[in-house]
């Protein structure tokens, strides 16, 4: 009595670009949660932001709530 044996094997793996982009987004949030001091904003509104701190202001407590230090 013969028998056949199907073996399937399917090789999924993510894509590189798609970790490089993830890494950038990432990278891109933790400057604008973490670092942030008007730098993004410096580059349309001029050195009023450095005093401004829009993003500051608006992550400022999930700033602190991650551990990062501000003040
Ligand atoms: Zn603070």
């Amino acid at each position: 009595m013969s028998y056949s044996e199907a073996v399937t094997v399917s090789k999924s793996s993510v894509p590189i670009l798609a970790v490089v982009i993830l890494a950038v987004i990432f990278g891109f949030g933790l400057f604008l949660v973490g670092y942030d001091q008007g730098h993004l904003f410096s580059i349309i509104q001029g050195a009023e932001a450095f005093d401004d701190l829009f993003i500051h202001e608006l992550t400022h407590d999930m700033r602190h709530a991650a551990g990062f230090p501000c003040h």
